[in-house]
């Protein structure tokens, strides 16, 4: 080997032993990371389990004195157990904070008169809550949310409670909002029933009364009133019905009698016909008789003039008593046509009253929309075409905007009339086949069978921006109105509730997003 050669190959050694160095500070730096971050990780863990704080405390002990990795492994196998054991008891504790978490939602939904928006917030946060977590961390803002409405519950009956005992000693003062909840929940009650007549005048001075903030005593006046309306119209409507049936009655026995009179005097009129034919066999065998012993032409001639005279008055007497059945039978039937004849008119305007009740109670005393009881059963009918046919079906719900705030500043019954405008503007926008009606309060729900998602959120749109153009005038102020809106569309999975919560679900989020809004929700 030259010099050359010798000098090379040092230099490569050299070169060699200071990467391998390089090599070995790198691993050392990287152990050493290493090291603190599982001394780090190993601090987090404290206070959860004294037998893994243990282990941990050995582990961290062994790495800063830097322990040969072989004497390490039986500990750190142990810690794994551990480890496992503890994260079986954490997915637990997860799914019994969630169980907990839904169980006080749940309860504060039960909560009566809960405001619209905190009801549907809250339903959405439970939403949110049922789905499965990997971690508590994620259940956090929901549990601080529900902390929240407890709270805003809380802070609403305190309010309620300080009205309450405020009112007691100024009559003149606001009513409170549990009271106010009440009257919006007779009102709507009444909307839904069908008066008549007197009771209906005696309705509508209530709805008056309840439409304006109203005291205590009145809520109360008018709960009994209600009542006693109620009581009366469905009495009134038993004695109507009664008294049908009794005129029913009354016109079946007096057809039954006289049928009975025309069947026993046609009976004792067949017994007297049945006794004239006897009567007449009698004396055509007497005749006859008579001809077969005559021994004079003379005699015989009186014989047969006698009974002849006999014959003809027997046959006199049966064309009589034929006469008389005739009447007897003519006498009934017109007085059967009669009874019947009243009976018929009775029944049509029997049937007139009902049809005209049941299209009441279907119909919203205040907008003349269909009613929560005529939604139900379109829906319905709905639901089954859907199911048998499979076509297209979309559903709406439609809110007005800051409602509550119309009737604040301008009075209950300006909010009536926006009311009845938007109602009337709505029905106006739709197609034959659509449908609409008030759900309750300021809400509406709108059925579209054989329409697809997009074209509806498309004329849903057109009719928000109809509503938002119409030029309410109150009081001499402009007043602009808005509506937001959710729609869904039917799924194969769906019942009518379901495809309504979603509807619901979109409409809130249209709320959220700042309304005036169409929300899509598939
Ligand atoms: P949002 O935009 O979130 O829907 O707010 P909002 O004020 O419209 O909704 P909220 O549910 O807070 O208020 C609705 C109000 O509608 C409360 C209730 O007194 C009123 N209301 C319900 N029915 C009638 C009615 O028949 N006539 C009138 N004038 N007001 C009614
Ligand atoms: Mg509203
Ligand atoms: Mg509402």
């Amino acid at each position: 080997m030259s010099d050359e050669q010798l000098d090379l190959l040092k230099k490569k050694l050299v070169v060699s032993v200071k990467s391998r160095q390089k090599l070995e500070r790198t691993y050392e730096q990287q152990f050493s990371t290493l090291t603190d971050f599982i001394l780090r990780l190993s601090n987090v863990c404290k206070g959860i389990d004294i037998e893994l704080d243990n282990k941990l405390g050995k582990l961290r002990t062994f790495l800063s004195k830097n322990t040969d990795i072989d004497k390490l492994s039986p500990l750190i196998n142990e810690l794994t157990e551990l480890l496992k054991q503890h994260e079986t008891r954490i997915t637990l504790n997860l799914k019994q904070a969630q169980t907990a978490l839904l169980g006080a939602g749940k309860k504060l939904q039960k909560v009566k008169g809960l405001p619209d928006n905190l009801r549907r917030e809250l339903r959405s946060t439970l939403k949110g809550v049922e789905v499965p977590q990997d971690s508590i961390i994620h259940l956090l803002p929901s549990l601080e949310k529900l902390v929240d409405f407890y709270q805003e519950v809380l802070a609403l009956k305190a309010e309620l409670e300080s009205n309450n005992t405020a009112s007691n000693d100024s009559a003149g003062l606001d009513t409170d909002n549990l009271q106010k909840e009440v009257a919006a929940e007779l009102l709507n009650i009444l909307s839904n029933i069908a008066f008549s007549g007197n009771s209906a005048e005696k309705i509508d001075v209530i709805r008056n009364t309840l439409a304006q903030p109203v005291q205590a005593q009145t809520l109360v006046d008018s709960c009994v009133e209600i009542i006693r309306l109620v009581i009366e119209s469905i009495t009134e409507e038993r004695q109507s019905a009664q008294n049908f049936l009794f005129s029913l009655n009354d016109a079946l026995s007096s057809v039954h009698t006289a049928v009975s009179t025309s069947i026993s005097g046609s009976k004792e009129i067949s017994s007297s016909k049945q006794k004239i034919n006897d009567k007449l066999k009698q004396e055509l065998a007497g005749m006859s008789k008579e001809v077969a012993k005559a021994t004079s032409l003379d005699g015989l001639k009186k014989e047969i003039n006698r009974s002849i005279g006999d014959i003809v008055s027997a046959l006199n007497q049966k064309e009589e008593l034929e006469a008389e059945e005739h009447q007897l039978l003519i006498d009934s039937l017109s007085e059967m046509e009669v009874r019947l004849k009243d009976l018929e008119v009775e029944a049509e305007e029997y049937k007139k009253k009902l049809s005209e009740q049941r299209f009441k109670s279907l119909q919203d005393a205040l907008t003349k929309l269909p009613n929560r009881a005529s939604l139900d059963e379109r829906m319905e009918l709905e639901y089954r075409r859907w199911m048998r046919y499979n076509h297209d079906l979309c559903l709406a719900v439609a809110d007005i905007d800051h409602f509550k705030k119309i009737n604040d500043s301008l009075g209950h019954s300006v909010g009536d009339r926006v009311l009845q405008i938007v109602a009337q503007s709505l029905q106006k926008t739709l197609r034959e086949t659509d449908y609409i009606a008030r759900y309750g309060g300021e809400e509406f729900v709108l059925i579209f069978p054989e329409s697809n998602l997009k074209s509806i959120e498309k004329r849903l749109n057109t009719i928000r921006q109809h509503i938002e153009s119409i030029p309410f005038k109150f009081k001499h102020s402009d007043l602009k109105v808005t509506i937001s809106m959710g729609v869904t569309q039917f799924k194969a999975i769906d019942q009518p509730q379901s495809a309504f919560d979603r509807a619901d679900q979109a409409l809130y989020e249209a709320k959220h997003a700042g309304r005036n809004k169409v929300i899509v929700k598939r």
